[in-house]
């Protein structure tokens, strides 16, 4: 069966991906947790709440500091199709008792409010009667006394775990700094809270991309450079995983395969093999991956290009989570494109999935054909400025611009 809030992306958002960090958080919120989500500008944070909002049904608050803000919100979630309704200061009253007519009768999924509307003893009366199934927290930096823009009033939303007992919360923020997050936490939580700090930067790992040559023998080069080491090594078909895996294990390296043409038992095998010794490299297809959360990946190697650079973002995630030097090694060749263009090709989907399916595909050849610094340009797609990393390598290995040139043109006209 179709993940459901997978579907919502799809169906009511028509994004065929989450951004980083997105589904995890979905998750918590679906099984009942609460969650702190600190991600940069432009992550994504809205689609956060909005998702489970509509998987769950019910009446979602969402509480935000500027009438602007809710506005807007409003207005993109109506253009989509989506039940919402705000009810604010611009607004007269009659405007705002209609508003609350339809919250009432159910027929909206979320409503947007400043605290200030949201913390009056009528209001919070009127909604307790309601059938509120998620409370979301935008700009939770305001509840913080030393946020930017501390209001007051942000102070009393503390009280809504008490209101709300059995109602998920997120408090969404961009502002990361550990004061402001330990003290959204304690006010608005009472510490029982999932906290996910998503810097898109993940500087520990270094990047790199390798013209595809000879896969085997270039990955079990790489291999050889980390000896005794975890890592995982992504192969594009199953046939491959254990080709590879083979060719490692003749080669002295303890490798195993995993993909999900094994039986479960064979898979369970090699996964607990992999989780639990060390220096075991798992030769694997995308099906591995999910909810693996081993601290000690020391790189993760594709010998085929992803995806889409949403793919690679979260499949390089996996290395180095303990915070050590990690690499993300991508071999990458015009076989690669062509694979993947074919693939897009012959999905059974329409005509505008494919065109988008085509621009993300070159979104990401642009990554791996980029001069520039890769974690720019990697993060500059999340939307994350950054400055030149020096642990990718572009930035290693950076030829002076000007030699190369003139190089270049020697090579040419000889
Ligand atoms: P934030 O509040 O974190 O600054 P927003 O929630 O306003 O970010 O989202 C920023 C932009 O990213 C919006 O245009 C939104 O539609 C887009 N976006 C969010 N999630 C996805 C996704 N999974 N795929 C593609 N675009 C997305
Ligand atoms: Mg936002
Ligand atoms: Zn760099």
């Amino acid at each position: 069966a179709e993940d459901p809030k997978r579907r919502v992306l799809k169906d009511v958002f028509g994004f065929d991906d989450f951004r980083p960090g997105q589904a995890d958080i979905m998750e918590a919120l679906l099984s009942g947790r609460h969650v702190l989500a600190v991600m940069p500008t432009g992550a994504g944070k809205s689609l956060c709440y909005q998702v489970p909002a509509l998987v769950m049904g019910g009446l979602t608050l969402v509480v935000s500091p500027l009438v602007a803000l809710m506005q807007d919100q409003v207005a993109a979630l109506r253009l989509a199709g989506v039940g919402a309704d705000t009810i604010n200061s611009s607004l007269d009253r009659e405007a705002n008792v209609a508003a609350w007519r339809r919250v009432a009768s159910g027929q909206k999924r979320l409503l947007y409010l400043a605290p200030e509307r949201l913390m009056t003893e009528r209001m919070l009366e009127a909604l307790s009667r309601l059938d509120v199934s998620l409370i979301a927290i935008d700009e939770a930096h305001c509840i913080s006394q030393w946020g930017p823009a501390f209001r007051p009033e942000y102070e009393d939303l503390s009280r809504l775990r008490h209101i709300f007992p059995n109602v998920p919360i997120i408090a969404v923020t961009a502002t990361a700094d550990e004061s402001t997050r330990s003290d959204i936490e304690a006010r608005l939580f009472a510490e029982r809270v999932e906290t996910l700090v998503l810097g898109f930067d993940r500087p520990n790992i270094k990047l790199a991309i390798e013209s595809k040559q000879d896969s085997k023998r270039q990955l079990l080069r790489f291999i050889e450079r980390h000896p005794g080491k975890s890592g995982i090594v992504y192969c594009l078909s199953r046939k491959k995983t254990e080709e590879m895996a083979t060719f490692l294990e003749k080669h002295g390296v303890t490798a195993l395969a995993y993909h999900a043409g094994m039986s479960k038992d064979a898979r369970e095998a090699n996964q607990n093999a992999f989780m639990t010794l060390s220096g075991v490299v798992m030769v694997a297809t995308i099906a591995f991956g999910m909810g693996i959360d081993k601290p000690d990946v020391a790189y993760v190697f594709h010998t085929d290009m992803p995806g889409s650079l949403e793919a690679y973002y979260q499949e390089i995630g996996r290395a180095g989570r303990d915070g050590r030097k990690a690499e993300a090694h991508m071999l990458y060749g015009l076989g690669d494109i062509r694979m993947r263009r074919l693939f897009i090709d012959d999905e059974d989907a329409s005509v505008e999935h494919k065109r988008r399916a085509h621009r993300r595909l070159d979104t990401l050849i642009g990554y791996c054909e980029t001069a520039q610094c890769r974690r720019q340009v990697l993060l500059g797609y999340f939307g994350e400025q950054a400055e030149p990393c020096g642990n990718c390598d572009n930035c290693v290995d950076q030829v002076p611009r000007a030699d190369g040139a003139a190089e270049a043109r020697i090579i040419l006209t000889a």
